[in-house]
């Protein structure tokens, strides 16, 4: 099949690797469609404020697998001094730097086009993008790069009943901080990562009033420690939800807690292979919010401020179900049920921010361009309902059950075949591999990362 030329659509970080990849690997020319103004940092490297650092350390966030130094390298160039759990926005110049050094070395070889595609149609000879202002887009193939959809509202809030700015959908895109006053309440709903961006938040912006996070379970990232030797195992544990939490509590026992979990990684994505839906299934309803909670832990000075705001009455943490939210003036009372009680209880809170966390469920999708691909049976859902569905080579699966040649599809969306696939780590990995193999260089060099 010729392939000269590779449209990507999302020029987060997802997109922007695959390009930088192709250029690297002396692939095809890319064009590169971001309908944001930036390119590169995509949400999370955009959207932060300097105290919202990666959770993850500077020594494993180098976007590019063959080069493990090249982003610690690019700090010492580049910001001497910085290391650790950087800011985000420092990872967001990191990645802005890199594709335009990468552009810069393979002249005309990248495009960047601002614009929103809302259509890919497949024919025999190519793919052919349409734009939502009208232009027309042709190449041989498209990869699709959209990042996570945003989060859903829960049941029992109708947002269109409640006081104008008292409902945030989307964190990274809504007025969090307007017109709050010091003896307001905000809950956010969610307890994980997100919940953990907007108390940084109100904190760094001196809010003196209080914040509540209210998830099901009501569980909070745990820390990254310091000095905690990585460990390894010397074999997979067995393919079931229960045997990875009987070989983690095992290991748990002999290395830190940490370690164990950390240890686990290579095998992850191969462990998720191997189940079958009903085991995943057990898996996303039993263990998910206590995977989550170990396995994406925070940079210990964030935990450190989390842990003041707790100590200080500043954050309450509350377990249970949403059950009604009804205006009260310019506020909202919220009602929920206590996990483990029969009764509800009520709060009054000046804003509500949805921090529930990306969701990836194609079914309800509102985004144009995944509506019309979905529906005219070019993509489908997962068995999980948790995102895209794709082959081991991150091509898409058309609703016949065909691997499409024509179009791939990359990032968190694919969560439902790899599982393991929102961090740096693992996307930077599979952007690299798509790369090769639009480049058909999957069997030269480099295979052993
Ligand atoms: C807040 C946050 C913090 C994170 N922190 C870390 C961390 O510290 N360490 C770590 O390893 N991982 C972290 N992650 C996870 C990981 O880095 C991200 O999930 C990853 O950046 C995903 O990138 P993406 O390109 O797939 O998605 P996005 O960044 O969402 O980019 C997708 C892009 O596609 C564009 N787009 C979508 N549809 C269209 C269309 N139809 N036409 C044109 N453009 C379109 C969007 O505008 C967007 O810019 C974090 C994630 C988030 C959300």
């Amino acid at each position: 099949m010729k392939r000269d030329h590779v449209a990507i659509v999302g020029g987060g970080f997802s997109g922007t690797l695959l390009a930088v990849n192709l250029l690297r690997h002396d692939g095809p020319r890319a064009t590169l469609i971001e309908r944001r103004d930036h390119t590169a940092r995509g949400v999370a490297y955009s959207a932060a404020h300097p105290d919202h650092l990666l959770n993850v350390r500077a020594e494993n966030m180098s976007a590019l697998p063959d080069e493990p130094e090249h982003f610690v390298r690019w700090l010492e160039e580049h910001r001497p001094g910085v290391g650790g759990f950087v800011p985000r926005l420092v990872y967001g110049d990191y990645l802005d730097h890199l594709l335009t050094e990468t552009s810069a070395r393979a002249p005309g070889r990248l495009k960047v086009v601002r614009g929103e595609v809302e259509d890919v149609a497949v024919a025999a000879g190519g793919v052919h993008l349409s734009l939502r202002d009208g232009t027309r887009l042709n190449a041989d193939s498209a990869v699709l790069a959209p990042g996570n959809l945003p989060p859903i509202t829960p049941g029992g809030i109708d947002p269109a009943t409640l006081p104008e700015g008292s409902y945030v959908t989307d964190p990274w895109h809504g007025d969090i901080l307007g017109d709050l006053a010091p003896d307001d309440t905000l809950l956010v709903l969610g307890t994980g990562l997100t919940m953990v961006d907007i108390a940084l938040l109100l904190d760094a912006r001196g809010f003196e009033g209080k914040v509540a996070a209210l998830s099901r379970h009501g569980l909070v990232p745990r820390a990254h420690a310091r000095g905690v030797p990585a460990t390894k195992r010397s074999e997979r544990p067995q393919p079931t939800a229960s045997a990875m939490i009987a070989a983690l509590r095992e290991r748990a026992a002999q290395v830190d807690w940490r370690a164990a979990v950390d240890e686990l990684r290579p095998y992850t994505q191969g462990l998720w292979r191997a189940m079958d839906v009903a085991e995943r299934q057990r898996f996303l309803r039993h263990l998910r919010p206590w995977w989550d909670v170990h396995r994406h832990r925070l940079a210990p000075s964030v935990a450190k401020t989390i842990e003041a705001m707790r100590t200080e009455d500043r954050l309450t943490i509350l377990a249970g179900k949403v059950t009604d939210a009804q205006p009260d003036g310019d506020h909202v009372r919220l009602t929920y049920r206590p996990r483990h009680e029969d009764g509800e209880r009520a709060l009054r809170v000046r804003r509500i921010v949805n921090g529930t966390g990306p969701q990836g469920d194609l079914t309800a999708t509102r985004e144009p361009l995944l509506v019309a691909l979905r529906d005219r049976g070019l993509l489908r859902a997962d068995p999980l309902r948790i995102g895209i569905d794709v082959d081991q080579e991150s091509r898409a699966i058309a609703a016949d059950g065909a691997s499409s040649d024509r179009l791939t599809v990359i990032g968190p969306m694919t969560r439902g075949a790899f599982w393991e696939i929102v961090a740096v780590p693992d996307i930077r990995r599979q952007a690299w591999s798509v790369a090769r193999r639009l480049s058909n260089a999957q069997w030269v060099e480099g295979e052993g990362l």
